[in-house]
């Protein structure tokens, strides 16, 4: 193969969705992956990547590269109360719970629970199964009664019926779920991330952090409009191209992108 063959036979793999890297070139990552990833992985996230290697739907999965990259982020910002949506069979919840402290938590939602059983034996031997709460279903109605449950609250209080706002103001809440989440995971259904989003704002703590994945959307983002994509690459980039603006365009978070897996987006809530 000529040279000039063998760069286009890579871009073209680069372009394939589901390609873990958005490196310059496949033996890079490679290279990443062997002698930074591979040899530090623990032996449950390897067991459970193979595990998962196996299932039709593995490209859904978190790379190891970003399993280790979110595995380092927990444990320099001291997380120890977090939330994951979109689980599969957990190899970025077994990440985040190996990084947390034993009476860590993880509110783990996923529409699917046949997937995260798939993964749950290699959680259970690892000894983290204990700090995760697993909630099959829809993930925003579980938003949205975490919100709720403040505002119920509230409506105990002997004074008035407050909103949840200035329940907080009052210092009513301040135990309950909102501000309370150290980090979260966003892994899922590209299309309620600004949803997510106007929620996760309320229940994240300031200070804490949001992760958006997926957020370059196997490079699709900088695709022309007549390019040749998948049928749901098209029709999620649209909703990634909008969440990655209102990101950039949010006064109440600090942001970072980086080109870990297929783009990673941190949000640090600063209001
Ligand atoms: N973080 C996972 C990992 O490390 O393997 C990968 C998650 S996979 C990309 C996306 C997951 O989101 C799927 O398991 C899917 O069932 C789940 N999902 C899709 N829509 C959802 C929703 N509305 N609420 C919760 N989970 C959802
Ligand atoms: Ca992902």
């Amino acid at each position: 193969m000529s040279s000039s063959e063998s760069e286009s036979s890579q871009q073209g793999r680069h372009q394939e969705v589901g390609h873990k890297s958005l490196l310059q070139s496949d033996a890079l990552y490679q290279y990443m992956l062997e002698t930074t990833v591979y040899p530090r992985e623990p032996e449950c996230m390897k067991e459970l990547r193979e595990i998962t290697a196996n299932h039709p739907w593995n490209i859904m999965t978190t790379s190891a590269d970003e399993g280790q990259f979110l595995n380092m982020l927990l444990k320099l910002i001291n997380a120890k109360n977090t939330m994951e949506i979109g689980v599969y069979t957990g190899y970025s919840l077994l990440a985040t719970a190996l990084a947390l402290p034993d009476d860590g938590k993880i509110l783990a939602m996923d529409i699917n629970r046949e997937n995260y059983e798939l993964g749950l034996p290699v959680i259970e031997k690892a000894g983290v199964a204990h700090k995760i709460d697993f909630r099959e279903g829809p993930a925003l109605p579980v938003l949205d009664l975490l919100l709720e449950d403040v505002r119920i609250e509230c409506i105990f209080q002997p004074l008035l019926l407050v909103s949840a706002d200035k329940c907080c103001r009052r210092g009513w809440s301040q135990e309950k779920k909102q501000g309370s989440f150290d980090f979260v995971f966003v892994d899922a259904d590209k299309d309620n991330y600004l949803n997510y989003h106007k929620r996760l704002l309320e229940l994240v703590k300031v200070g804490g952090v949001i992760a958006y994945d997926n957020t370059l959307w196997n490079g699709s983002v900088v695709a022309p409009p007549d390019a040749p994509l998948r049928k749901y690459v098209r029709y999620y980039r649209d909703f990634v191209l909008h969440l990655n603006r209102a990101l950039a365009a949010d006064p109440r978070i600090e942001i970072c992108q980086l080109p870990v897996g297929d783009g990673v987006t941190l949000c640090r809530r600063i209001k």
